[in-house]
């Protein structure tokens, strides 16, 4: 069911910001993109989102009906203030504070901030992010309450009444899987296992099960994992050749 909002989805080119924009085209009849080039490590992420966009407009023509600008933001600023296994050419481990040393503090902080201040600009009234706290390595500006409090100061330093969207905040990476199907058939479960990358070290060199990616860093595991899972226990529908 259609809502009179317009949303501004954050969009990496990654199977979860993918799931989300196709949860966004079938619920809003404007939808935009913004992506964020941070000089991230998996810089391959930003070069399949414009095949991905195309993918989504040819599947659904009602989805090439709403979905219209994608904004491209250049934030080199966050691997200037912060050195990281995102960002720089070192080995992805655990830290001491319980926390991978892939964590951007105050990314996706950021990313709201400016993803808000493009939607005033364009008259968009839902952020729509793939924040997830079930099994997202523990970041915790992906926490729930991070977004909630995050509305509420942007709402109150924007003088808006926004909404934060975060449909795979309580959904684990089968889950997410499962929602793209309803959300788009095994079309769309086709597209993201193909067309989307995750992988933290930014292979593509060869197509699993599950999708491309060097399948050993965090990023790739859980993908896999929630693949796997996914695969068992949707016993129709399941996509073409993943058997
Ligand atoms: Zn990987």
């Amino acid at each position: 069911m259609l809502t009179n909002d317009a949303a501004l989805v954050l969009f990496s080119g990654g199977q979860d910001s993918t799931t989300c924009l196709a949860w966004a085209l079938e619920r809003y009849p404007r939808v935009e993109t913004i992506g964020f080039d941070y000089g991230q490590r998996h810089a391959i992420e930003l070069a399949v989102r414009p095949r991905v966009l195309e993918q989504l407009r040819s599947l659904k023509p009602e989805w090439a009906a709403r979905l219209g600008e994608d904004h491209m933001v250049d934030l080199g600023l966050i691997s200037q203030l912060s050195k990281t296994a995102m960002t720089e050419d070192i080995e992805i481990e655990m830290q001491e504070n319980g926390l991978p040393n892939t964590f951007v503090p105050g990314r996706n902080l950021l990313f709201m901030t400016v993803a808000a201040t493009v939607a005033y600009r364009r008259g968009l009234t839902v952020l729509v992010g793939g924040m997830c706290e079930t099994d997202f390595s523990g970041y915790p500006d992906c926490r729930d309450d991070t977004m909630k409090a995050l509305q509420v100061a942007l709402n109150l330093g924007m003088d808006t009444r926004n909404k934060l969207e975060t449909p795979l905040m309580w959904l684990d990476k089968s889950q997410t899987w499962q929602l793209a199907e309803r959300l788009g058939g095994r079309q769309l479960v086709d597209l993201i296992r193909a067309d989307t990358h995750t992988c933290y070290k930014g292979e593509r060199g060869e197509l699993h099960d599950w999708g491309y990616g060097c399948g050993t860093c965090p990023a790739c595991e859980l993908r896999a994992r929630g693949y796997r899972l996914y695969h068992a226990t949707s016993s129709h529908n399941r996509p073409a050749g993943a058997d």
